[in-house]
């Protein structure tokens, strides 16, 4: 049985919807990954030290990778794609940021991967789009559909709509 996963993009900086569609392109390349679902695109203001407003998205999709395989996956076309860690600066710009939201109802609490996404029911630019996608679903740990944890949410950040998918 293939595995079930939501990914969160984002990017602030180049040419960021480019990046963004450049990004979900490397995903479907992934063998045994097929993307299903993607939301519509959006624009957010930047946490942290980012100056630059994000391009966010969600994408829900199939794999047969296991969640440790996808997330060097992912990691790997971040670094293709162009993006540099600096050390010490969180939430600073990056060409592409892709997490996983969401792995089947998997809770996982590794140093290194962490799901459900440990900041997922705080994010309007997360929670917005997979709401989308999936509505009904429930956050594994909470025990909450993410319709009641937008619902509920209290992030003032701002967020508009760039293209209705
Ligand atoms: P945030 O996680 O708050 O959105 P960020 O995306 O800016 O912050 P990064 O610098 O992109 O953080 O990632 C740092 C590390 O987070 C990655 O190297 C990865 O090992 C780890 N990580 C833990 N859980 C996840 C996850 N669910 N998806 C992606 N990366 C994760
Ligand atoms: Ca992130
Ligand atoms: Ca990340």
């Amino acid at each position: 049985m293939p595995h079930r996963a939501f990914i969160g993009i984002g990017s602030n900086l180049g040419d960021r919807k480019a990046n963004y569609f450049e990004a979900i392109d490397r995903i479907q390349k992934i063998p045994g990954t097929r993307v299903l679902k993607q939301s519509s695109l959006y624009e957010s203001e930047p946490l942290g030290d980012a100056k630059t407003w994000f391009v966010n998205g969600v994408i829900e999709l199939e794999t047969e990778y296991g969640p440790d395989e996808l997330l060097k996956r992912l990691l790997q076309i971040e670094t293709t794609m162009g993006r540099k860690r600096v050390s010490g600066k969180r939430w600073g710009s990056r060409i592409i940021d892709l997490d996983i939201l969401l792995f089947d109802s998997e809770i996982i609490n590794k140093r290194n991967l962490k799901v459900p996404h440990p900041e997922l029911q705080n994010r309007r630019f997360v929670l917005l789009p997979l709401s989308e996608l999936a509505p009904q679903l429930v956050h594994p740990k909470l025990a909450a559909s993410v319709s009641a944890l937008l619902a509920g949410l209290k992030d003032r950040k701002k967020i508009h709509l760039l293209r209705a998918g």
